[in-house]
């Protein structure tokens, strides 16, 4: 392709962008198809021939679109939410095609450089300690990793390093293998599962703890576990403690965690991967007292700060464990300037990065954060709006405290009532939710996603949801 037909071709594409999001509230926010519904829909081989742009164009519609979920529609309130917005959208363009991977320095300058003043910006943003930050001139310093999942290895990772070097020098009679097999680390119970994964994929033992009936990991339980598993001659070393929970959006008591961290020497990293976000809200900081506790901190702007995937932000006080512990460093990767800005191939799994501090810069520019906060706000507000509407119908419960854009609620009775429940509203087809269940009681969660929503779509969706649950109660009646 040329470039007069880039250009052609771009410009019809962004047509349809804007044409989709903007419209998007009018598609049914689930398909409808059965798998394997897309083979027939394209030939059996790549062609021979190039086609004409205009022909991808056009099957869009025939072939895509009948397969996608709107994650995007004020319909969709699914998990939690994935980002989207114009600002990020043009940056991925652009970094598509400046397309350099720069796992070094010198492998593209710009890369690291704006990744490293977007990461203090937006520490700055949430309150973060300045020793997170590579402004205060200290060893801290931040990432963008993909995902959370990878932030939470990487910390474990680094924990991992840390606890070893420490118990060489005290015991050098101790082989590595048996160092690792006493390590553990802990997580509430309701810690997300790329916790236990970390875990799994680290070699080492981690344990989920009780939390309290707030389900909140508090830190009396972190203390009594790390303290019986020293009495059994095992070395704590590792805790996670979660900031909005992905099955109800509970928060741990991060103080309380921290400071029995701190005694005992074990490191601290923070998953607030959802609900980070809101702490450029200085009204919702409260949730993240004791952060200055932690070793290392991570949330995702590209689930709600409106960057699109992936943009996953992760500070660390002390990236030398992490840097040094898995330092390779072959000839055809070293240059002349190491050691004076970060190569970030030593902060995270892969060696190939690309360019997302763009998509970082647009955003908190074009929106500023003055608006980011009230996109947060208006989410929550909207939280609370259904809240409000589902605690006014007696026949419904909410489970757990709305502090975000999550409702957690059920049909007062059994768990098989609200399992046809949730089965008759995604069945409707109208709008989209998932469950959840803790200790034994099921629920549905509502979780506010899009940036179009607005008052008149959770109307809509109460009133989806109330539709159900009067087809649900009859069929249970008669
Ligand atoms: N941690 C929490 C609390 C989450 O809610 C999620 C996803 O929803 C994750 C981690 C995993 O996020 P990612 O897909 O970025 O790995």
């Amino acid at each position: 392709m040329e470039a007069p037909d880039f250009k052609d071709f771009a410009k019809s594409m962004v047509d349809y962008i804007a044409n989709y999001l903007e419209n998007i509230r009018d598609r049914p926010v689930l398909p409808t198809i059965e798998p394997g519904y897309l083979r027939p829909l394209v030939p059996e081989r790549a062609p021979e021939r190039a086609e004409p742009w205009t022909a991808i164009m056009e099957d869009l519609e025939r072939v895509v679109m009948p397969g996608v979920t709107h994650w995007h529609s004020p319909r969709f309130h699914a998990y939690f939410p994935t980002a989207n917005s114009y600002p990020a959208i043009v940056a991925d363009m652009l970094s598509g095609a400046i397309a350099c991977i720069g796992f070094t320095w010198i492998a593209s300058p710009a890369c690291t450089e704006l990744e490293v003043v977007m990461l203090d910006w937006l520490g700055q943003m949430l309150g973060l300690p300045e020793q997170f930050l590579a402004r205060s001139g200290g060893e801290g310093g931040g990432v963008i990793q993909g995902t959370a999942s990878e932030a939470t290895l990487v910390a474990l990772l680094a924990a991992k390093s840390r606890m070893l070097q420490r118990t060489k020098e005290q015991h050098p009679e101790w082989t590595e293998a048996e160092i690792v097999s006493k390590l553990v680390g802990y997580c509430n119970k309701q810690a997300h599962s790329s916790v236990e994964r970390a875990g799994l994929l680290g070699g080492v033992r981690l344990r989920q703890l009780r939390p309290d009936d707030r389900h909140r990991l508090r830190g009396d339980a972190v203390r009594d576990a790390i303290d019986e598993d020293i009495r059994n001659g095992l070395i704590p070393f590792y805790v996670v403690a979660t900031l909005g929970t992905t099955s109800s959006c509970s928060f741990d008591a991060l103080q309380e965690i921290g400071e029995v961290c701190r005694e005992r020497g074990v490191w601290l990293h923070v998953d607030a991967a959802y609900a980070g976000s809101a702490f450029i809200c200085p009204e919702y900081r409260y949730l993240m007292a004791g952060v200055e506790l932690a070793d290392s901190f991570n949330f995702n702007p590209h689930k709600w700060m409106l960057v699109n995937f992936d943009c996953s932000a992760m500070w660390l006080k002390e990236p030398r464990w992490v840097v040094d512990a898995f330092n390779v460093d072959p000839l055809y990767l070293k240059h002349e300037q190491q050691g004076s800005a970060p190569d970030y191939r030593h902060w995270q799994i892969p060696l190939g990065r690309r360019f997302r501090a763009l998509k970082l810069w647009f955003v908190l520019r074009l929106y500023g954060v003055e608006n980011l906060q009230k996109f947060i706000r208006n989410h929550i507000a909207q939280a609370h709006l259904f809240e409000k509407l589902c605690a006014a119908d007696e026949r419904f419960e909410i489970v757990e405290e709305v502090i975000m854009g999550l409702v957690c609620f059920r049909l007062k009775g059994s768990n098989e009532l609200n399992e046809e429940l949730l089965k008759r509203i995604n069945g409707r087809g109208k709008i989209h939710l998932v469950p959840s269940k803790i200790d034994d009681v099921y629920f549905l969660r509502l979780a506010v996603c899009s940036r179009f929503s607005d008052d008149n779509d959770i109307h809509f969706s109460w009133q989806e949801v109330k539709d159900a649950a009067d087809e649900v109660l009859k069929t249970h009646k008669d």
